[in-house]
């Protein structure tokens, strides 16, 4: 059978894909493992536009709400955000679950197939078998084997490791905890998320060649000594590569589209891929009504990429304040109420750059101020970062 689309990858960027596309158009799904969500590499961690945005199945796989955010500097300064609620942590594994019911007797979906190569409109899978299809969206994560032959090499990424813990005295409506320190997270940063039924999420992460399992464990001897944590077993251990990089619009000839992690796609700010997924399926779905679904999608897109383009000018510059300029940022942040501020005028989770214009809109003076203590983390960056955005652009 010739297909409308054949989509390489049923994670969430696949699944969500064809849950949009399979009411109007013919599409097979083909996933390398037995089953769907698994094994579980990501946290979880999801504002409510982005639950919003997924719908049914985000709501289903629900499993706790935050009304309020605490972020600390390495010599743990905090900064608090309260929202309400701020964010929510959904089940992976249902989610995708949940995903793949959807799209289940609407779409072909193919489990435990592994697509080894594509070319113009064909895939072919492990079996020897090649699959046709009008347009080839290759969803397939940030392990990029195919794409990676398709859009050139990307730099080794950002690697995540988390426990499951089970604490006795952990609470679901604790807040989420972000902590800023080089030494457990270089260039990045370390979380605690209340999962509830006693368990905790405890991250962290960093570029691939300087994490291991040593410092997730130093990262949990911390929590414990600082009183975050106590008496903890660990109940389970999981993680993966997080996409951090200059997001592309993924779209290839005029009828291979690249998506999720797989384009960089995430928010570079956190890694967090949920909420760009939701949108930009949306966007890719709604184009397919046009004549040319391909370009339709690239000039659709262009809005949300260039947000994400923003943000990663954004990472480029926090992920790299050496720790001490960090805590002067966070103490010059609490004198003035960053934080009561911004969460009055309204945190949006996944909104990091528009928080910023925002505030800088509301409260310019303080602005100006909070300015004046970034000298030493401005100095490169900016420079790097605005290089960066036109390399980006350019390729755009
Ligand atoms: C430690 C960690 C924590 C994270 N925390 C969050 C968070 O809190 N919130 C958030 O929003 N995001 C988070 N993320 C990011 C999020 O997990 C990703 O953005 C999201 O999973 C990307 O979805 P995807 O479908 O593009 O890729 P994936 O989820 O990687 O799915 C790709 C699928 O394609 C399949 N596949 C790959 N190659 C082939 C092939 N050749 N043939 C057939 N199938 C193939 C894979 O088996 C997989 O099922 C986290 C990531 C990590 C690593």
């Amino acid at each position: 059978m010739n297909y409308d689309v054949l989509i390489v990858g049923g994670g969430p960027s696949g699944l969500m894909l064809a849950s949009r596309l399979s009411k109007k158009l013919s599409v097979l799904v083909i996933e390398e493992h037995e089953s769907v969500g698994v094994p579980q590499h990501c946290a979880g961690l999801i504002s409510i536009e982005a639950l919003r945005s997924i719908g049914s199945p985000a709501f289903r796989s629900l499993v706790n709400k935050f009304r309020t955010m605490e972020l600390y500097s390495p010599s743990l300064k905090k900064i608090v955000l309260t929202g309400s609620p701020l964010a929510c942590l959904v089940d992976r594994v249902l989610l995708e679950e949940y995903l793949y019911g959807e799209v289940c007797g609407r779409a072909r979906v193919l489990l435990g197939t592994r697509v080894i190569a594509v070319s113009k409109g064909r895939a072919l899978l492990d079996s020897g078998e090649v699959v046709r299809g009008k347009y080839l969206v290759i969803a397939e994560g940030a392990s990029r084997f195919i794409t990676s032959r398709i859009l050139g090499k990307k730099p080794p990424g950002i690697v995540g490791l988390q426990y499951d813990l089970e604490c006795a005295d952990s609470r679901a409506e604790d807040p989420v905890r972000v902590f800023f320190s080089s030494k457990y997270s270089p260039k990045f940063f370390s979380w605690m998320i209340p999962v509830g039924d006693g368990v905790i999420r405890v991250g962290t992460a960093g570029p691939v060649n300087s994490m291991n399992t040593r410092r997730l464990r130093g990262f949990v001897k911390f929590l414990e000594r600082k009183g975050f944590v106590r008496n903890c077993r660990v109940k389970r251990f999981f993680g993966g590569l997080i996409v951090s990089e200059y997001p592309t619009a993924g779209t290839y000839g005029d009828n291979i589209i690249v998506i999720g992690d797989a384009a960089g796609q995430t928010k570079p700010l956190t890694g967090g891929g949920l909420y760009t997924i939701s949108i930009l399926t949306r966007i890719l779905a709604e184009a397919f009504n046009s004549e040319n679904p391909v370009e339709e999608y690239r000039v659709k897109s262009r809005r949300i990429i260039s947000r994400l383009i923003f943000q990663k000018i954004m990472a480029d510059l926090l992920h790299n304040i050496p720790d001490e300029a960090k805590d002067e940022i966070w103490e010059h942040a609490i004198e003035l109420d960053v934080g009561g501020k911004l969460s009055s005028i309204g945190v949006e989770y996944d909104r990091h750059e528009e928080n910023i214009v925002r505030f800088a809109s509301k409260h310019f003076v303080e602005t100006l101020s909070m300015m004046r203590t970034f000298p030493r983390a401005l100095s490169g960056g900016v420079v790097r970062g605005i290089i960066l955005a036109m390399k980006a652009l350019l390729r755009e």
